[in-house]
């Protein structure tokens, strides 16, 4: 049996005036989202993101179990960003990264962990950090071309574009990562407002020092903080233990003491156009002058 101690926090950072990050950590299920769009749109289709998965997570017993209930409860979440985007045209075009972690089987110490976009899941195990999801970015396809390095891929001006996101299309390609996890690994769900700013390296520093997850998930948001705060933060961090017990630990829903879900609010209106920072491509491999064009509307804001 596994047992997840979880911290988490999200910060609207030193420029942005509305934080258009969200997260949900409830027993055995984890995520962060990071909204784009126009107006308030994009902490919308955040809020959607992680609203959708705890209804599922917290409605269905024994909640998902597999990795396909997994990638099913997130197209459900894909399916109500869209129909909302076509409702209102204030909400057009409006996406969220999502990067979730699903303790599917508690007993066989399984989990899956879920991507779309360029937020990010992290795995600490054995004194080593290691990321465990692929970003949906345009400055990945870069590195993996070797145009770029990682550490280049931090500071480049096409950083924000995000080749995948939920609620763009009526159908989302999600990247599954079914994990077995072991006594004492750490796992570390973040927005790209912490990888922007710090590296693998500053972020293994602060995994090695802080014992608690709720001060990990602080000091990153420091980190970020201290090192420009471009963008919105958010760090969920889960700690597992394996317990010999199993109904020490048997899921009862919801209502623990790291169980809550929050979603930061928005700023008053008239924020709209300095939070456009990032556009979702829906269409992977749109042609560059497209991407110049959108890359040239976020200077500009
Ligand atoms: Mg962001």
């Amino acid at each position: 049996m596994i047992r997840g101690r979880a911290g988490a926090s999200t910060h609207v950072g030193q420029v942005r005036t509305g934080n258009e990050d969200a997260y949900v950590v409830l027993d055995g299920l984890y995520a962060v989202a990071d909204g784009m769009g126009g107006h308030s749109a994009g902490e919308v289709a955040s809020a959607i993101a992680v609203k959708t998965l705890a209804e599922i997570h917290t409605s269905t017993k024994p909640g998902m179990t597999t990795p396909e209930q997994v990638a099913e409860a997130i197209s459900t979440a894909n399916t109500a960003i869209f129909h909302e985007s076509l409702d209102d045209s204030e909400k057009a075009g409006m996406g969220t990264t999502l990067t979730a972690l699903v303790v599917t089987d508690p007993i066989a110490h399984q989990i899956v962990i879920a991507n779309i976009g360029d937020s990010r899941t992290y795995r600490w195990r054995d004194g080593q950090l290691q990321q465990v999801t692929v970003d949906h970015s345009h400055v990945q396809t870069l590195v993996e071309r070797g145009a770029i390095s990682a550490a280049e891929a931090r500071t480049h001006y096409q950083r924000n574009i995000v080749l995948r996101a939920l609620g763009i299309d009526s159908s989302i390609d999600i990247d599954l990562f079914p994990v077995e996890v072991r006594d004492g690994d750490r796992f570390i769900l973040c927005s790209d407002g912490l990888v922007d700013e710090a590296d693998d390296s500053e972020i293994e520093n602060e995994v090695r020092l802080k014992s608690e997850p709720q001060q990990l998930a602080d000091s990153l948001i420091n980190l970020a903080n201290a090192h420009g705060g471009r963008d919105n933060i958010t760090v969920v961090v889960v700690d597992f233990s394996v317990t010999g017990d199993p109904s020490e630990s048997t899921k009862v829903g919801v209502g623990t003491e790291s169980t809550h879900t929050s979603v930061e609010a928005a700023s008053p209106a008239g924020t709209s156009t300095s939070r456009r920072t990032k556009n979702a491509l829906a269409l992977a491999g749109a042609v560059a002058a497209v991407v110049a064009m959108i890359v040239a509307l976020v200077l500009a804001l």
